[in-house]
């Protein structure tokens, strides 16, 4: 049949309009079939860690396999090298170390690996009504709302008074005990359900219940709590006073796993930020004798402010990129005002259910690939790292020249509330910074849902981003 000839008007369409399609229209087979195998061992990551120490353990045994090495100070580097350094074991630092000198600029990819969660308080245990509990402090912007009454596993370390570290992970293995906090049943939840959502649920009622059978052989107070001491005596060798040495964190009791009939998303706990952590981290893996040194950044306490030794603003970055640089004789201010970033942290996707808190025009839509924010911020960008539109344009240049199927998005309508990452903090270091991400719903719930296709794309934007020239 003849192909009928386009009016004119359908090739200036063509020429002229930003036709946003939907990824699955531009897939193509082996993507597909990448994409599959990259989600599945994403799962495997996300349950592997769900803390931000956790993460790092998993991060050095995948990056040891790889042939990395821990990097120490003096150390000499040559192009292929791959390094790595623990911070604390809280955040961790990898490269792959260029043709090119670190003087023309690294790429680099910064994500966070830390997620809301409940902490526990110092003194966190207390008996109450023959129950006994674990009192906490909510770590993060969480909805308190939503962590009532669902599963939760405890992970963590205790450093006890001889110095020694016990690590904790108390619902992760088969068949373990989980913990929980309970909330009014309706009947009687006349006032509470007629406060605000933000506070119906107060901070100190976020208490875990962890027990409520007594110690047997003893005629004194708290006899529940006094058993349960004995239980965790018993298997950590722990006794009451060593909490105030501990870092325990409740985190949802919810295994990775696919949302949907046709298994298109993933529902986890932690995915913010560790879908793009993992992005970062694989893209790295895969990169074999980079043009520019390729450096992958997991960062702790972003989801309080990136503030602190582990966080973005501390100088355990800088530390490592000039310990790089020393190797090479290249001043560390050099090496920054040529490198470029992403700061791959997550972006809002668009929910139809609450569609008046974005500009559908300017929201990232599931499915339509890696998320590129120009700036982020609250009330007129206050507090953003707002790109160049150079720096944007190259981002452009690179996607699109890999295949890289991406969007560009705003957190959300003007004014509806606002955001930030680690990206201020890099581009205050005179790095050229791009936000860039994985499109998230229900962000910072106990359960965030992503797209596959999504995932996939995020870490072949950022391997694009290690191999460019
Ligand atoms: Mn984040
Ligand atoms: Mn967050």
């Amino acid at each position: 049949m003849e192909e009928k000839e386009k009016t004119p008007g359908q090739l200036r369409r063509e020429a002229l309009l930003d036709d946003r399609k939907n990824g699955y229209d531009r897939l193509s087979v082996e993507d597909e079939a990448a994409m599959k195998v990259y989600c599945e061992a994403y799962k495997h990551y996300l349950d592997a860690g769900k803390t931000e120490r956790e993460v790092v353990d998993e991060t050095v045994r995948l990056a040891q396999a790889k042939g990395f090495v821990p990097f120490t100070r003096g150390m000499a580097i040559k192009p292929g090298d791959k390094l790595y350094r623990v911070n604390r074991g809280k955040a961790i630092m990898l490269a792959v170390i260029g043709e090119k000198s670190m003087g023309d600029g690294v790429s680099i990819g910064a994500a966070h690996i830390d997620s809301p969660r409940l902490d526990l308080k110092p003194q966190p245990i207390y008996e109450e009504a023959g129950m006994a509990y674990l009192k906490t402090h909510y770590y993060g912007g969480i909805r308190k709302y939503q962590w009532v009454t669902i599963p939760l596993e405890l992970h963590g370390v205790i450093v006890k008074a001889d110095g020694s570290t016990v690590k904790v992970a108390i619902g992760a293995g088969e068949g373990d005990p989980l913990f929980t906090i309970d909330d009014l049943l309706p009947h009687l939840a006349a006032k509470q359900s007629q406060e605000p959502l933000g506070s119906a649920i107060k901070g100190e009622k976020l208490n875990i219940l962890v027990g409520s059978r007594p110690f047997k052989d003893d005629e004194g107070s708290d006899r529940v709590k006094l058993a349960i001491l004995d239980i965790l005596n018993q298997k950590y060798g722990i006794v009451e006073a060593d909490f105030l040495s501990a870092e325990l964190e409740a985190v949802p009791a919810y295994k990775a796993t696919d949302i949907g009939f046709d298994r298109s998303l993933i529902g986890a706990y932690g995915q913010d930020d560790r879908v793009c952590g993992f992005a970062c981290l694989q893209a790295l893996l895969d990169t074999e004798h980079p043009t520019h040194t390729a450096v992958c950044m997991l960062a702790d306490k972003e989801e309080v402010g990136s503030t602190g030794v582990s966080g973005m603003k501390g100088a355990a970055f800088d530390t490592f990129m000039s310990d790089l640089c020393d190797a090479q004789r290249v001043p560390l201010k050099t090496c920054y005002e040529h490198s470029f970033c992403l700061s791959a942290d997550v972006c809002a996707a668009f929910d139809p259910a609450f569609a008046e808190v974005y500009d559908k025009r300017n929201v990232a839509q599931i499915n339509y690939g890696m998320g590129f924010c120009k700036y982020t911020g609250s009330r007129g960008k206050s507090g953003a790292s707002d790109a160049g539109a150079e720096v944007v344009g190259f981002v452009r240049r690179t996607m699109d020249a890999a295949g890289v199927v991406w969007q560009m998005t705003e957190l959300g309508a003007v004014d509806a509330g606002g955001g930030g990452t680690v990206a201020v903090y890099m581009a205050e270091r005179d790095i050229d910074t791009l936000d860039a991400g994985v499109p998230v719903l229900s962000m910072h719930a106990p359960f965030e849902v992503t797209s596959k296709l999504d995932c996939y794309m995020t870490y072949k934007g950022m391997k694009a981003v290690y191999q460019a020239k």
